[in-house]
């Protein structure tokens, strides 16, 4: 079973992840958006651990809704509203259990994706941080570990899609040929799910 602890160490994880490949998501952010891919999200995941520290909340629902409030009040671009969407509708679809199993999380965090792509409109294949986040979703009945692989799998496959949605979609055909900045910071999102569960 999946308690509180384990969504704190998932957290954590991310955070830290974070904090070391914020300047590769910058970099990625470069040739086809605006370069602050990795502040933005630096400056989230550090509300986020601060908030847990401070309210303390006691259950997995409610450790997901407040990181992903935290990440919706403190980042400014668009991967704000969408991460800080994810974490938050996933909270909520975990209800206010002490602890849930796996097929709970899987069930839970594909309601999370799906309220992305209604609040995005994003589609697999439109080189956004779904094509990661999708087939992590669907790989997680096969294990953390196969979610991981999943995601790092379709983060590479956005490299020579074009992008449909955000700003690297203004770019048209110059944005084929770049990894996407934000399916590369929902692989470590997954990885950090595999890491948190040891
Ligand atoms: P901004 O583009 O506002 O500067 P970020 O650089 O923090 O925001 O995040 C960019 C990432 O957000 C993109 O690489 C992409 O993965 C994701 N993204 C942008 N728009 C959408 C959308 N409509 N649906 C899903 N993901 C999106
Ligand atoms: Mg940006
Ligand atoms: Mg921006």
């Amino acid at each position: 079973m999946l308690d509180a602890d384990f969504f704190r160490r998932w957290m954590a994880a991310t955070a830290a992840s974070v904090e070391r490949e914020a300047e590769r998501l910058t970099a990625l952010d470069s040739p086809i958006g605006d370069a602050d891919h990795g502040s933005n999200l630096l400056r989230g995941f550090r509300a986020v651990s601060a908030a847990l520290e401070k309210e303390d909340p006691r259950t997995p629902g409610a450790i997901l809704v407040l990181a992903g409030r935290q990440l919706i009040s403190t980042v400014g671009g668009a991967s704000g509203p969408l991460y800080g969407t994810l974490l938050r509708r996933t909270g909520k679809a975990l209800g206010d259990a002490a602890e849930v199993d796996e097929a709970q999380l899987t069930a839970a965090l594909r309601t999370g994706v799906e309220a992305v792509m209604a609040l995005g409109g994003a589609a697999p294949g439109d080189k956004t941080m779904i094509d990661a986040l999708s087939p992590a979703v669907d790989a997680l009945d096969a294990g953390f570990g196969a979610a991981r692989a999943a995601a790092e799998e379709g983060a590479l496959a956005t490299v020579p899609l074009q992008a449909r949605k955000g700003r690297a979609s203004y770019l048209g055909e110059r944005s084929i040929g770049h990894q996407d900045p934000g399916a590369t910071s929902s692989a470590l999102l997954i990885a950090a799910l595999a890491e948190a569960n040891g």
